[in-house]
């Protein structure tokens, strides 16, 4: 035998001859060896203490030597080193006890020849041992491996023989479902059984395709039921086997709980989805403040890209305009309190500064994390814009952007509280447009808009800058002045404007028209003390400025307050009149003129309050129209007359008529005709007697209807006469479609008889034209002999006046009746 490398072996021997003859034996049979010689227990040890031996012969009988004890030795230190027993005295079944304690060949001293081969046998087992020992070694490692590595992935085995049908679940596969190891049958059903009710059939289709087709490898997920109840999510990848044939043997693979996993990517994706989804800025930082991150948002609000962003310092944003403290103060709270949310001044990429509301929290801090620090904000800029805009439009009028009159009460209460501290005057101007309401009416609210804003800009070029503006409801405005020493200095403002907005203006639509203005004037503190008053009492005078002609303006004056509060309670005192019977008639004489018989009387309304002088209609009547107290009134006064003249024709007094006066509302009325004659068949007083007395005013303002109205009075039989003739513009001509009896010159005409030639000129023409109309006529207010002569003169019929008597109360006209018609 050759052998390339030398082989080590150890000679036990006490005796060199026969070590010598060993080693000629191998060398004559080509064995390259070295071999080493030991006679003694220590020399062994040393040999084997050194190593790298391949071999040990050993002698049987060494003196000192226990080759049984010896070989035990060896074997327990180096079982795959093989130990020859060399031999010459040993007997056949020592030799074999020998070979059963471990001794691996038996040659006899004496006959060497079967040495070679022991030597070669032995070394080809070791190396076969060796062989099998590095293949189990491997395998027991790689068991081990895959025992970790499954322990470590945490992933449950499952092994299915398709042949047996037989399954085989590792503990840790139970584990994850919640079962113990001795639990769970070795089938596949406990798989199908456990799978969650919705992904069973669809995972066993998939399962049944796979084993019908091709592939080695699928990949399956599914939700499973654990013990507890609950689903869990697998992810079960697993590999196929095949027979010979290549029919489907054995199924392996794992379960991996992925449910933890599927959960973080749900919320992941939800995350993901708010971040790039949501209104608010979000941005990432590291550590440093620097960029990581951010969101479609934050790149809206604050213009820069995201690939311009990241990368850059968060205070790139920074505006500057914000103290420069904040922001170390902003980082310390965040370290602190791992928060931090507040105002902050943000700049976009283009310049434009905003006010953001910002939070930033620090993440990541409690674990081995990167810190970051992750931010949200808001633009507040808009929100601003709109609180703004809230306010403002709470405070103007959309119309003419001037403060309303809620904020002309505020700014009117500031002026006041500046002036009452400095003692200084001030002044409210309420100024309303004359006839605005006609622009409105006539050309549209489009061209009253039109004519609002052309007046405001006027009045804005004449009111100083520190001067209120606002207007205070339809087309009235309201100025208020500070500081105006005097009054004067109001009314040229006053003046100036109503100057200014007569100029004419030319509408949109070409329209070229004239705004007039009048205006009131109150004083602070003069006319009173509070914005309400002060306008209050301009409005008054703005009443008065109108009522003087318009375009014009007026101070507000005590008296105006007075006469205001004089009214009020006249107007309490009417109705109590009313209900209380402090109405009284006066009755004055109509006195023919053709034989001075009294032809009648007319009725006129007194107020008798009880204890009080007696007031006279003039104070009243108007009033009393104005409130409507004129309709209860007129029905008291024509019931009164109608009694009372009945009485006196009972008693005898030969009288023909009682003169009425009707007034512009009862005119009005749709039923006057069936009140008066109801009235009058109270009374018993025939039609005939009553004359009702209107004016032209009356008839003219009822128009078209009035023609009606009167001919369903005359159509009873009541006369009716015209009152105050002259005083309105009606021609006679007009006159002459009503059914009239009567016309009454007033007394303004006959006044000025015989003094004015004009006036005598208009009676006489009157009273020709009402001759001519076949209209009686009777002259008002005739106090002097010469207006009855020159009355008479010309065929005036009748006349009433202070020449022949006042109105006098009912009995007292009896007397005067007495006395017989004379000249007082
Ligand atoms: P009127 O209907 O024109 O009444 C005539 C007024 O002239 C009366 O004033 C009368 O006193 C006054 N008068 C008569 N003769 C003379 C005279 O010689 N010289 C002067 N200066 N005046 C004279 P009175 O009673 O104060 O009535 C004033 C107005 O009150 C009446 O004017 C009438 O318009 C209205 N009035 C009076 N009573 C009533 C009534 O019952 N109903 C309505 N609706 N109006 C009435
Ligand atoms: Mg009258
Ligand atoms: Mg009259």
């Amino acid at each position: 035998m050759s052998t390339e490398t030398a082989i080590n072996i150890l000679i036990i021997e006490d005796i060199k001859a026969d070590v010598l003859m060993i080693e000629r034996h191998l060398r004559r049979n080509d064995i390259a060896a070295r071999c080493i010689w030991a006679a003694s227990a220590a020399e062994i040890s040393n040999a084997l203490e050194r190593g790298g031996l391949d071999l040990i012969l050993s002698d049987y009988n060494v003196p000192g030597l226990d080759f049984q004890e010896n070989l035990a030795r060896i074997q327990k230190r180096f079982p795959d080193l093989p130990v020859i027993l060399i031999s010459g005295s040993i007997g056949e079944e020592e030799a074999v006890e020998m070979l059963k304690l471990g001794a691996w060949d038996f040659v006899l001293k004496g006959n060497l020849a079967r040495l070679v081969s022991s030597i070669q046998r032995a070394l080809t087992e070791v190396s076969e041992r060796r062989a099998l020992r590095r293949a189990e070694e491997g395998l027991r490692l790689s068991e081990e491996r895959f025992q970790l590595a499954m322990c470590g992935a945490n992933d449950g085995l499952w092994d299915w023989d398709l042949k047996s049908n037989q399954v085989y679940f590792s503990p840790r596969w139970k584990a994850m479902l919640g079962y113990g190891e001795a639990e769970l049958q070795a089938s596949p059903f406990t798989w199908v059984n456990l799978l969650h009710p919705d992904d069973r059939l669809p995972t066993q289709k998939r399962m049944g395709d796979f084993l019908k087709g091709e592939e080695d490898r699928i990949e399956l997920e599914f939700r499973m039921r654990h013990k507890d109840g609950s689903d869990r999510c697998i992810r079960a990848p697993a590999f196929l086997t095949r027979d010979a044939q290549g029919r489907p043997e054995r199924l392996v693979g794992t379960h991996v709980d992925v449910t933890e996993l599927r959960r973080n990517e749900a919320s992941l994706r939800q995350a993901a989805a708010v971040f790039t989804t949501t209104l608010e800025a979000v941005f990432v930082t590291d550590s440093a403040g620097i960029i990581l991150a951010v969101n479609p948002a934050f790149s809206l609000i604050s213009e820069y890209p995201e690939a311009e962003m990241v990368s850059q310092p968060l205070s790139l944003l920074q505006s500057g305009r914000d103290d420069p403290a904040l922001y170390p103060a902003i980082w310390r709270e965040v370290e602190a309190s791992g928060a931090w949310q507040g105002e902050v001044s943000c700049r976009r990429r283009g310049g434009d500064v905003f006010p953001a509301w910002m939070s930033i929290a620090l993440v990541g801090a409690a674990t081995s994390e990167a810190v970051n620090y992750v931010g949200v904000f808001t633009d507040l800029s808009r929100l601003k814009q709109s609180e703004a805009m809230l306010q403002h439009l709470a405070h103007h009028d959309p119309l003419t952007d001037l403060p309303n009159r809620t904020l002309l009460h505020l700014r009117l209460e500031h002026v006041l509280d500046r002036a009452r501290r400095d003692e200084k005057r001030c002044a409210v101007l309420l100024l309303d447009l004359d006839h605005f309401r006609v622009v409105n009416e006539s050309l549209g609210h489009g061209a009253g808009d039109e004519v609002l804003q052309i007046a405001v800009n006027r009045l804005r070029d004449r009111a100083r800058q520190a001067d209120t503006l606002a207007r205070h409801g339809g087309d009235e405005f309201v100025v208020v002045l500070e500081d105006v020493p005097y009054a004067d200095d109001a009314a040229t403002v006053a003046g100036s404007m109503i100057e200014h907005l007569a100029a004419p203006c030319r509408l949109n639509n070409g329209q070229e028209i004239c705004i007039g203005a009048s205006v009131g004037i109150s004083l602070f503190p003069d006319d009173g003390d509070s914005a309400e008053q002060l306008i209050q009492h301009a409005g008054s005078a703005v009443s008065q400025a109108k009522g003087e002609g318009r375009n014009t303006y007026r101070f507000y004056t005590r008296s105006l307050t007075d006469e205001a509060r004089r009214r009020l309670d006249m107007e309490a005192g009417l109705r109590r009149a009313l209900e209380q019977g402090e109405f009284i008639l006066h009755y004055q004489p109509l006195v023919s003129l053709t034989d001075l018989r009294v032809e009648g009387v007319e009725a006129l309304v007194r107020w008798q309050p009880p204890g009080m002088e007696l007031i006279p209609p003039y104070q009243f009547i108007s009033l009393a129209e104005e409130t409507g107290l004129i309709i209860p009134l007129g029905d008291w006064v024509l019931r009164e007359a109608c009694g009372q003249m009945k009485r006196w024709l009972d008693q005898g007094l030969r009288i023909d008529k009682v003169a009425v006066n009707l007034s512009p509302q009862q005119f009005r009325l749709a039923n006057l005709k069936e009140r008066v004659r109801d009235i009058l068949q109270e009374s018993g007083l025939p039609p005939p007697c009553l004359e009702l007395e209107l004016t032209e005013s009356t008839i003219m303002a009822r128009g078209d209807a009035a023609e009606g109205q009167m001919a369903g009075l005359k159509n009873q039989g009541i006369q009716l006469a015209i009152d105050d003739f002259g005083t309105g513009y009606s021609s006679l001509a007009n006159l002459r479609r009503f059914p009239l009896d009567k016309l009454k010159i007033d007394q303004s005409f006959v006044r000025d008889i015989p003094a004015d030639p004009a006036a005598m000129e208009i009676t006489a023409t009157i009273i020709a034209m009402a001759k001519n109309l076949r209209l009686a006529v009777l002259a008002e207010g005739v106090e002097t002999t010469a207006q009855l002569d020159f009355l008479t003169g010309r065929g005036c019929d009748s006349c009433q006046g202070y020449l022949y008597s006042r109105p006098l109360a009912a009995d007292a006209f009896m007397e005067w009746m007495g006395g017989g018609v004379r000249k007082s």
